[in-house]
């Protein structure tokens, strides 16, 4: 069995008290007195009022700007793979929907302090779960977690992603795979009918990012038929395969990475796809290049990184996703759609509705707001704690 660290107590500034009454899952180094840099990653905190009042107790591990994740308001909580147990248990049992559904063979199956436990999350490939531990201290409870991982569900094998710096410290397990079978290369998974190429074991993105589900879905039943599609920031295609399943007219995909080519040709022959456009190419060059033609599309989708770097330029979307927009409604057909899409946590959705309304005002072109997606039900968001709530779609008509 682990051996488990020190238990330190530590005070909630009175003026916070009240968010953490209210459930807020974080412990933020601003709300909190007694935190001190010899605690040890995975450390057990016990959080109390001034009055020495009992509030919660949590775990302590540095994530950004996080200093640990709260787990039970239960003070005689052990924290052992039982207590991991009872969280999977009741994860699996929300997503049985999912499980049971033959067209979607890949999903979110616990989503971090959303299903009660932050810095965790575990992803679902046809058999195959993969784990992302975010900080050293979640990690600490690694033998706990796979132990009651692996005696609630059938598995064919179990992955792992350490979004941590280990800081040149050995980790006992270098690799990506943990136990069971290891998983072929590529896994084939299906999303609602539509085939996709995952690689559990291939750095640090496995190929599909599984919270843009829906957005997919929809572009693909009630968008795409016989439409041009332009997908930028295109990484594997996904917009771009889910368009031609839906049967739009042609696709174009543009991605910087040299890896962005061989991945999409691979996802568009699994759903036997032929003659689409996949182009390597900064999409700031690409729009001038499709500018320069006057090449239009009917849908443009627009989902970038928060930041990006590349040899020429830096990109944030709080910089310049003003600037995007407006070159990306330059080269939207009349009664086009633009499918406006952002990530970045800190940008909330009135402010990227801001800048969406700026875009179009700057571009002198009216515009109207037709549908707006976030997070699908399985990415679970905690009510105390809507930071985690970070996916923002909108669904934009160039009218004019
Ligand atoms: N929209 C994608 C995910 C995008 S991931 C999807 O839903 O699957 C971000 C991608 O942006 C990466 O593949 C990266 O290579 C690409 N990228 C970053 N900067 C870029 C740029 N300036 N031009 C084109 N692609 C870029």
């Amino acid at each position: 069995m682990q051996k488990r660290l020190k238990v330190y107590n530590i005070t909630i500034k009175p003026k916070y008290l009240n968010i953490y009454k209210k459930s807020y899952p974080l412990i933020n180094i601003d709300f909190i007195d007694g935190l001190n840099n010899s605690i040890k990653e995975g450390s057990i905190l016990n959080l109390y009022s001034t009055s020495k009042q009992f509030i919660a107790l949590a775990y302590y591990a540095r994530q950004n700007k996080g200093y640990g994740w709260i787990l039970t308001t239960d003070k005689s909580q052990q924290i052992d793979t039982n207590f991991f147990i009872n969280k999977f248990k009741k994860a699996l049992q929300y997503r049985d929907n999912l499980f049971r559904d033959n067209t979607t063979t890949s999903f979110r199956v616990f989503n971090g302090e959303g299903d009660g436990i932050g810095g965790l999350t575990i992803d679902y490939f046809d058999g195959y779960f993969l784990i992302t531990w975010y900080s050293e201290g979640i990690y600490s409870f690694r033998e706990y977690i796979l132990e009651a991982l692996k005696s609630v569900s059938k598995y064919k094998g179990i992955y792992q992603k350490k979004r941590f710096d280990t800081k040149g410290k050995y980790l006992d397990d270098n690799s990506d795979f943990v136990c069971g079978t290891k998983a072929p290369n590529p896994l084939l998974i299906k999303e609602n009918s539509v085939n996709y190429a995952i690689y559990l074991d291939d750095g640090a993105m496995v190929g599909l990012f599984l919270d843009q589900r829906d957005v997919r879905d929809i572009l693909k039943r009630r968008y795409a038929k016989g439409k041009k599609v332009l997908n930028t920031f295109s990484y594997t295609g996904a917009f771009s395969i889910a368009c031609a399943v839906g049967g739009a007219k042609d696709t174009t995909s543009v991605d910087l990475a040299k890896r962005s080519l061989p991945k999409t040709k691979e996802n568009f022959e699994i759903n036997s796809i032929q003659n689409q456009n996949i182009v390597v190419q900064d999409v700031f060059e690409y729009f001038k290049y499709a500018n320069r033609k006057k090449l239009l599309f009917d849908i443009i989708i627009l989902d970038p990184p928060s930041f990006a770097r590349s040899k020429k330029m830096t990109f944030s979307v709080s910089k310049d996703y003003v600037k995007l927009l407006k070159e990306v409604i330059s080269i939207t057909d009349k009664n086009g759609l633009i499918v406006a899409s952002t990530n970045y946590a800190n940008l909330p959705k009135d402010k990227f509705k801001a800048f969406i309304d700026k875009a179009f005002k700057e571009s002198k072109t009216k515009y109207k707001i037709e549908e707006f997606f976030s997070l699908p039900k399985d990415f679970r968001v905690d009510r105390g704690f809507l930071e985690g709530d970070y996916l923002k779609v909108f669904f934009v008509r160039k009218l004019s």
